[in-house]
Formats: C-alpha cells, structure tokens, sequence
C-alpha cells in the first residue's frame, strides 16, 4: 500500500490592481463571505486571511489592499502593507481581469514584486466575460513574459475553475502542520467580521469621496439571555457634509445601510441582531497615521504568531 501523501499547507497572497475580483475570490474558494466586495475599487484596507481546508491540505489566503501609485497617506499605507508580505509567503497569487487584459496598472503591481523570489501563479479572473478565443491570445502573452509557474483561469463570480486553482496551490505548497483548525476559517477578529459586513454596505449605497473616508469601529457587542446580539458601531467619516449625506434624508440612508448589514449579519452569524449605528467626524483621518493605524490596521502578523 501507499503510505499517505504528507499534509501540505501554507501561505498564498493574494495580489492585483483593485477591483479585479481578489475578496470574491478569497470568499469563494474560502466559502463564507470574509473580505468586503463592492463595484468600487479599494475596498479592501487590510491583510484578511482567509483558510481553505482541503482534502490533504490547508491553504492560507492574504487578501491585500489594492496597489496603486497614489501619494496619500492612507494608501502609501495600503502599498506598504501589500508589499510587507511578499518575502514572508510560500506563493504570490497574482490576480487580473482576463476582460481587461493585463494593463499599465497591472504591470506597475508587478513591477514592484518582481524582487520576491517566491513563486507566481496568474490567476485570469472574470473569464466569463471574455470569448475563449481572446483569452487564449492572452493566456499567450502572459506565458511569454517567463515571470508565471502557472496560468489558472477561472470565474470567481461563477464558480469556475477553482477546484483546479485549489489544486494547483496545494501541489506548490511545501509539507507543513495545521495551522488552523478545520472549522476555522479566518483569524480576523469577529468585530472586525462586523466592521467589514456594516462598511460594505456604505460602500455599496454612497458615491464619490465617501466610501473611501468612511471607517466602521464596533463598540460594542452583547448577547442577551434571549439570544439577541446587540451590537453598536460608530461610522467615521471625514467631514460632516458626509455625515448628512450618509444619515440622508430624515434618516433613511442610515437606516437603509443599518437594516441590510443587519439582515447580513443575521445570516453570517445566525442569530438576531439588534444593530445600532453613530456617525461621528473625525477630520482628515485618512491623511493622518495614527488614525489609519486606529481605524484599520488589526496587525495581523503571519508566521510569527
Ligand atoms: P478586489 O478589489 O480585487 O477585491 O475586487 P472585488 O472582489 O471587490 O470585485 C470587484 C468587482 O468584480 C465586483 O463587482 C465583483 O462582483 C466583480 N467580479 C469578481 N469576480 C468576477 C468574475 O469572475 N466575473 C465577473 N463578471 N465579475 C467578477
Ligand atoms: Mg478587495
């Protein structure tokens, strides 16, 4: 008989420009929704593992903000933070948008990991809007660049091709322990869960500058003897023409985040929930370092923890 192949896991991240599919994919391949997804780009702020337990395996996915040549402070912030793991991770997944094509900012991404000696695989994401024809002469153009172990492409949206990413990470990862338990899929702390789940849902309902200077603290979270989970949040925004903006009129636009990121929650976490939201101005908080570091870094840490 074969003895049994050994357990293999470790660290993948997660890399693109914003908006190529990274948090769908993370929340897909882990199956439960972990990262923010929305239409616009950037809403991911921090490093998010995500665990894949498979058959033989464990993946443990790093969900990077997006890079972008940008001067502010909040994003030089966000570059840092991508750029930070690359040396300490066993692969680096390197996301596009197959109906895109791989563009100027893609390259800039790439550019600035090509130092890492880690090895890439190009995840070709969105493949179901592209004809196969097209994606082919992509896929071409890519092999030729010799900077990818593997080209995988897939629909996160759909569901496509994942089953083979799975398997193609596991085979390039290197024997390792079990990091994680199996029913353990994040090591994100559940406030920050909450935080996520309530600022996704402003991000989805509000225009220009305001996703991007809007912030989600929890304050509180209580659950009562009759199940109820009482949760209390602060919105932080940076001037207080958002906050009108964002309370709406006679309240409706809070109401209508707080009753959707409740309904969520409700279905993520099954229990019921009481959600109450405060909007507060905290002036220019995304220019300033000590708030970034207040509002979105949970400095997790990887191998070293
Ligand atoms: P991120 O900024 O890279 O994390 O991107 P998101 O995961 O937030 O996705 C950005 C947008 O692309 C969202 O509207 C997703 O629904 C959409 N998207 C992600 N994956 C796919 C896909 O495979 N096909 C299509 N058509 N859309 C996708
Ligand atoms: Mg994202």
């Amino acid at each position: 008989m074969k003895p049994p192949a050994p357990f293999k896991s470790g660290y993948a991240s997660l890399i693109g420009k914003p908006n190529v599919g990274k948090s769908t994919l993370i929340n897909e391949l882990v199956l439960t929704k972990i990262a923010a997804m929305s239409r616009k780009p950037q809403t991911t702020r921090n490093k998010i593992t995500g665990v894949v337990h498979i058959p033989g395996g464990q993946i443990i996915l790093v969900d990077t903000p997006g890079i972008h040549e940008s001067t502010s402070k909040l994003n030089q912030f966000m570059v840092r933070a991508s750029l930070s793991t690359y040396n300490d991770m066993d692969l680096i997944l390197f996301v596009i948008d197959a109906n895109q094509g791989f563009c100027p900012e893609d390259q800039f991404v790439l550019k600035s990991l090509q130092e890492a000696k880690t090895p890439k695989i190009l995840i070709l994401n969105k493949i179901d809007l592209v004809p196969k024809p097209e994606l082919l002469t992509l896929m071409d153009a890519m092999n030729a660049k010799k900077i990818f172990s593997e080209l995988i492409p897939v629909s996160a949206l759909k569901k496509d091709g994942l089953d083979v990413l799975k398997n193609v990470i596991l085979q390039r990862l290197p024997e390792g322990p079990q990091y994680f338990p199996s029913d353990m899929v994040t090591d994100c702390p559940e406030e920050f869960l909450l935080a996520e789940i309530i600022r996704e849902k402003i991000m989805n309902m509000t225009h220009f500058e305001i996703p991007y200077s809007a912030a989600v603290l929890i304050d509180q979270t209580e659950e009562r003897d009759n199940g109820m989970l009482v949760i209390t949040a602060t919105i932080f925004v940076e001037r207080s023409s958002q906050k009108k903006i964002l309370i709406g009129e006679k309240g409706a636009m809070l109401k209508q985040i707080g009753r959707q990121a409740r309904v969520e929650i409700e279905k993520r976490f099954g229990v019921r929930v009481y959600l109450s939201l405060f909007i507060k101005v905290k002036s220019g908080w995304s220019e300033q370092n000590r708030s970034i570091k207040e509002l979105c870094d949970f400095n997790v840490s990887y191998k070293d923890r």
